[in-house]
């Protein structure tokens, strides 16, 4: 029998990579690139920097494996947008960044939107669509608007207006309607909107040209893809509700399966929708970029091994940065609390690991009162994942089984996708 393998690329914020998967899930092939700043210094022409990327990338996949390929993947930056001309496929102003702020749009999508929508921050779609609409001068009769993994996608299949209900979500998609809802559809820059599909759906086949270009079989799929973090979640292949993903890096976010919906804008929680289960995160200020701030990676490793991860640190500390948090407790004025210091190191970062698997606890308890599945099993992604004193810690404060995930990468997650999409 012919064995057939699935393609996932992450566009993430400084890089893409690429990941080659067959049906059991074992990797094949894998591979990343910086992106190309082929520009001038003051400014990236980005468009141009992810397709050559993305062409990169195809090229860097084993030419013995491209024939095997049977459907394509690709996971981008959330809320990064692209309009473009549908007639000729061309960009109409350069992509707007995930972390762009449009706050000129802000009042009108205060205007229209629910209170505390997720739109309702000015790096949302929404907020960059708008902005569009109302500052430039092109012809908005034959636009499109694409987030970052369609307009990639798009390059490939050529099928224009297609999206996923997770990259759709900061543009105003309800994912529990499955549909845009009213008060986005009486806009007139609605019809500008891509029609929405659920992660992992097929599009449409590759286009010829790049099929035989690259030597991509003939019935190589490309399908609907998602946004970065949630393809980190997916590579863990946590698929029950109860399941947990706790990302150790700078910052600590978790994230839990659930059968319903949880939505609570005080501590900035929001659900994403994951066929019939939900995604649930929410994320701490407190993180690795604390300890980085007082030891480095070398340190913290040598200085784990001392600490007896049995014993409970008496020390309570709240690690941050700066001042405020949002999750697990809602305070803009929180001040970070890291004293007393002892004198010894070991117990210093013992006091501050703790901290931070109370803190882990406190955002689980936080999803389970707030109506979440509770959180049976955690897996760690980050940084911090490789602390097997931590996760001992962690193990000890949440009374749950911890462990390392397998895979994290978001091209892992986005290559189970096009799986997910040549299975269906
Ligand atoms: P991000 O991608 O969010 O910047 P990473 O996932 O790369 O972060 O993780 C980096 C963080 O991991 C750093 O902030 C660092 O403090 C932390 N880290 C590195 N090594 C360890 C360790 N042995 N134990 C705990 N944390 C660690």
């Amino acid at each position: 029998v012919e064995e057939r393998l699935y393609l996932g690329m992450d566009f993430g914020t400084s890089g893409a990579r690429y990941a080659v998967i067959d049906k059991e899930g074992t990797i094949h092939a894998e591979g990343k690139r910086p992106y190309p700043l082929n520009s001038s210094k003051e400014t990236v022409d980005w468009a141009r920097s992810w397709k050559t990327t993305l062409f990169s990338l195809l090229e860097d996949v084993p030419s013995s494996l491209r024939s095997f390929i049977a459907s394509i993947s690709i996971d981008g930056t959330s809320a990064t947008t692209i309009i473009i001309d549908s007639t000729t496929g061309e960009p109409l102003h350069r992509p707007f960044l995930y972390n762009e702020s449009c706050s000129d749009a802000l009042p009108v999508v205060k205007s229209i939107a629910p209170v505390n929508h997720t739109v309702c921050s000015s790096t949302s779609t929404l907020c960059k669509l708008i902005s569009w609409w109302n500052s430039d001068e092109s012809n908005k009769e034959s636009s499109v608007l694409l987030h970052q993994a369609d307009w990639l996608l798009w390059l490939l299949h050529g099928k224009l207006g297609v999206s996923d209900y997770n990259n759709a979500l900061k543009v105003g998609y309800d994912p529990e309607l499955d549909a845009y809802p009213p008060w986005l559809l009486c806009q007139p820059y609605s019809r500008v909107l891509p029609s929405v599909q659920a992660p992992g759906t097929v599009i449409d086949i590759m286009k010829e040209d790049i099929r035989t270009r690259y030597g991509f079989p003939e019935d190589c799929v490309t399908c609907t893809g998602t946004t970065d973090s949630i393809a980190a979640f997916l590579a863990s292949r946590a698929t029950q509700p109860g399941k947990a993903v706790t990302s150790l890096g700078s910052t600590l976010a978790i994230k839990l399966l659930s059968t319903n919906r949880i939505e609570d804008a005080r501590f900035g929680v929001y659900s994403h929708r994951l066929d019939d289960k939900w995604l649930v995160g929410g994320a701490s200020n407190t993180g690795g970029a604390v300890l980085r701030q007082i030891f480095t990676d070398e340190q913290l490793a040598k200085l784990s091994e001392q600490i007896n991860p049995m014993e409970a640190s008496r020390l309570d500390y709240y690690p941050l940065q700066s001042v405020g948090e949002r999750f697990p407790v809602a305070d803009p004025k929180m001040v970070p609390r890291l004293h007393p210091r002892p004198p010894n190191d070991a117990e210093y970062l013992h006091g501050i690991l703790e901290s931070m698997a109370r803190i882990e606890a406190e955002g689980y308890t936080l999803l389970k009162h707030l109506g979440a599945t509770p959180v049976e099993e955690v897996f760690t992604a980050g940084g911090g994942a490789k602390n097997g004193t931590w996760t001992k810690i962690r193990e000890r404060v949440l009374g749950l089984p911890v462990s390392q995930a397998l895979h994290t990468e978001a091209a892992y997650g986005a290559a189970l996708l096009a799986l997910k999409g040549a299975q269906q």
